[in-house]
Parts: structure tokens; C-alpha cells; sequence
């Protein structure tokens, strides 16, 4: 019997040692913020796999940044405007995007628009030069601008001469959703990702749902969404804007009618769902359509669900959206409308 007990101490201790390390690595966390794409990034990630993950995750997000960048002369978008009205073979990530694009422009009725660019750097929004151009200058670059200046064969793309696109809107719901690709593919079950507002999660949490919180224009929350796997964007005309000579708020998200800066009477809209490209086209394409519109999007297609914000502080939420938001103490006057298919 005396024989036993040393033998009975070494397997306890195998199997305390095994639960523990089990634990350990189910428990634990590696995050990690960097900056790319325009926007700090932070990509938190758990269990044994996390820290694989977050660099094949950071590895894939940055060849994103350089296929799409409008600002590195190198990118292929950036050398694509620089064709010159001739044809361009763009990557697999290009070709996809612009693709999807056009059947997002056509969908929103021209809301969302991937040849805005000529008119955005006129307002400086590239840059840090803001001004406003006049109208005149707006007619002119207008000319270039609309999905009909975009021809694509596959993955030879080619813009009307003058024409540039950018997928400022939509490039880092790309990365989002590749991200989480690299992160699966490197074992991760469990991770979220900021991509600068685009937020996107991969599995699930221990313990319950995910919580999310949207931001408010003015700072806080407007409230926390619950949720499993997701992509969940928000556009807002607080992220980027400025102060005119005239006194009046300027804001990067423009409509293509009018090539200025969109005064649907939305301040703030997000966009849950799926696809993170889906969710990051569509929340800046509801902040163009306004309240109206979004509702007859959302009643005619499916895969998402959307939380909008007027100036008038009024919330919009989607049926689906409705039942897993709560609106954050600071709105708690506001008057919420539920849209209902
Ligand atoms: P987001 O932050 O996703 O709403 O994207 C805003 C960015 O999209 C801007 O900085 C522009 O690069 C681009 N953009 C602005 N207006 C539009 C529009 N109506 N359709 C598509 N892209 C736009
Ligand atoms: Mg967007």
C-alpha cells in the first residue's frame, strides 16, 4: 500500500498540471493596437493560438492596406487611378472589391459610389488640406465620377480617363473579414477586432454573447449590442470633418447627387450582419439614404440589421436589431422607432 501513494502523487500532479495548463490557455489573452489603413487597430484574441493569430491577422491587414491605399503611389489602387483610361490587371482582392462595389452602387441606387475620389480630394479629405470647392469645380469633377466610368474584364480594370476610385468605405470591412479568416486558419475560436470602428468578432466569448458598444457622435455610447460571430460597422460624419469658413460642419461621407458632404439627417449609422465588406458598404451608404431609404433597403434585402441616429436624436433600429440593443442611459430619452419587415 505504501508503494501506492508516491505513484498517486505523480498522476494528481500530471493531471493538476494538465487541467491547469488547459485552463491557462483557454483563458488566455493577447492583444495587441497598431496603426494602418488611416486608424489605429487592436486585435484581441484568446486561447494558446492568440498570438499566431493577431501576426497572420496584422500580416493580412497590412497587404490589404497595400493593395487599397489611395495615398501610396505604389498600392494597386493608387497605380489603377494613375492608368490613365487604359486597362490594368489588379489582384484578386482589387478585382473582388471593385466588383462588389458595383453591385453595392447599383443596389443603393448610386448611395454608394467608389468613384467619389476625384471630389474628395478636392475637399481635401485625403489630405490635410480641407477647403470648400466651389460648385463650379464640383460640376466639373462630377463629370468623372458614377459606375459607368468603370469597365472591368475579370481582373483587368479600367476607369474612364480622369476617373479614380477608392474604397475608403468598404476596405476595412475586407480586412476585417480576412483578419478573421487568418485568425481561424491559425486556430483562433475566440477573438475580436477594432479595425479603427469596424469591429468584427470570430467565435464566441466565454461566457455569454459578445457585448459591443456603439459609439455616440458626441463621445459615450449610444448603446451595446449583443451578438455571436459578426461584423458590426458604424459611419459616422464625426470621424472626419471640419469647420468651413461659413461656420458650417464638413464631413468625409458625401453624396454622389451632389458631390458634398451628405445631409440625410443621419449622424450616425451601423451596420451588423455577416459580411464585414457588406456592413461596412452598407453603414456608409445609410448615412447617404437617410432614414426613409435605409427602411426599404432593409425590408428588401436580407443578411444584416442596422442602428441609425438622426440629428433630431431620434433611433431607428431594425426588427432584428431591436432585440438585441439597448440603448445606453444617455439616450434614454430618445424617441426609438423599430422598422419591422
Ligand atoms: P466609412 O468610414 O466606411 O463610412 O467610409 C468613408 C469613406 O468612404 C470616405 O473617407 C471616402 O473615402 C469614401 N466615401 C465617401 N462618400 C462615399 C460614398 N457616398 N460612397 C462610397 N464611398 C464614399
Ligand atoms: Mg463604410
Amino acid at each position: 500500500m505504501k508503494k501506492l501513494y508516491p505513484a498517486a502523487a505523480i498522476l494528481f500532479l500530471i493531471v493538476a498540471v494538465w487541467f491547469g495548463w488547459k485552463n491557462y490557455s483557454a483563458s488566455h489573452q493577447e492583444v495587441v493596437t497598431f496603426y494602418a489603413m488611416d486608424t489605429p487597430m487592436t486585435i484581441t484574441a484568446y486561447g494558446p493560438k492568440a498570438k499566431a493569430g493577431i501576426s497572420a491577422a496584422r500580416a493580412r491587414i497590412k497587404e490589404i492596406e497595400r493593395e487599397l491605399s489611395v495615398t501610396d503611389p505604389e498600392s494597386v489602387v493608387a497605380r489603377l487611378n494613375a492608368a490613365g483610361g487604359k486597362n490594368f490587371e489588379v489582384t484578386d482582392d482589387v478585382a473582388s472589391l471593385t466588383d462588389f462595389a458595383l453591385k453595392m452602387n447599383a443596389e443603393t441606387d448610386g448611395a454608394f459610389d467608389p468613384t467619389l475620389y476625384p471630389i474628395l480630394r478636392a475637399w481635401g479629405f485625403t489630405t490635410d488640406e480641407r477647403r470648400v470647392p466651389s460648385s463650379a469645380e464640383i460640376d466639373e469633377l462630377k463629370k468623372l465620377t458614377g459606375a459607368d466610368k468603370i469597365f472591368t474584364d475579370g481582373k483587368t480594370v479600367r476607369l474612364a480617363k480622369g476617373s479614380m476610385v477608392d474604397f475608403g468605405a468598404l476596405g476595412k470591412g475586407l480586412a476585417a473579414d480576412e483578419a478573421a479568416k487568418s485568425l481561424r486558419g491559425a486556430g483562433v475560436t475566440s477573438a475580436v477586432l477594432n479595425l479603427g470602428g469596424d469591429v468584427r468578432t470570430v467565435g464566441s466569448r466565454t461566457g455569454g454573447p459578445w457585448r459591443i458598444g456603439v459609439r455616440a457622435p458626441g463621445g459615450g455610447l449610444l448603446g451595446v449590442l449583443e451578438t455571436g460571430e459578426a461584423a458590426i460597422v458604424t459611419s459616422g460624419g464625426y470621424e472626419r470633418f471640419f469647420k468651413g469658413p461659413d461656420g458650417q460642419i464638413y464631413w468625409h461621407i458625401l453624396d454622389p447627387a451632389t458631390g458634398c458632404p451628405a445631409r440625410s439627417g443621419v449622424v450616425s449609422s451601423t451596420v451588423a450582419g455577416e459580411s464585414g465588406t457588406m456592413c461596412d458598404a452598407l453603414s456608409t451608404a445609410f448615412f447617404v439614404m437617410g432614414a426613409d431609404k435605409t427602411a426599404d433597403y432593409w425590408r428588401a434585402h436580407e443578411g444584416f440589421e442596422f442602428i441609425l441616429l438622426t440629428d433630431e436624436g431620434e433611433i431607428f433600429l431594425s426588427d432584428g436589431a431591436a432585440k438585441k440593443f439597448s440603448v445606453d442611459s444617455e439616450f434614454k430619452d430618445a424617441k426609438v422607432t423599430v422598422i419591422r419587415r
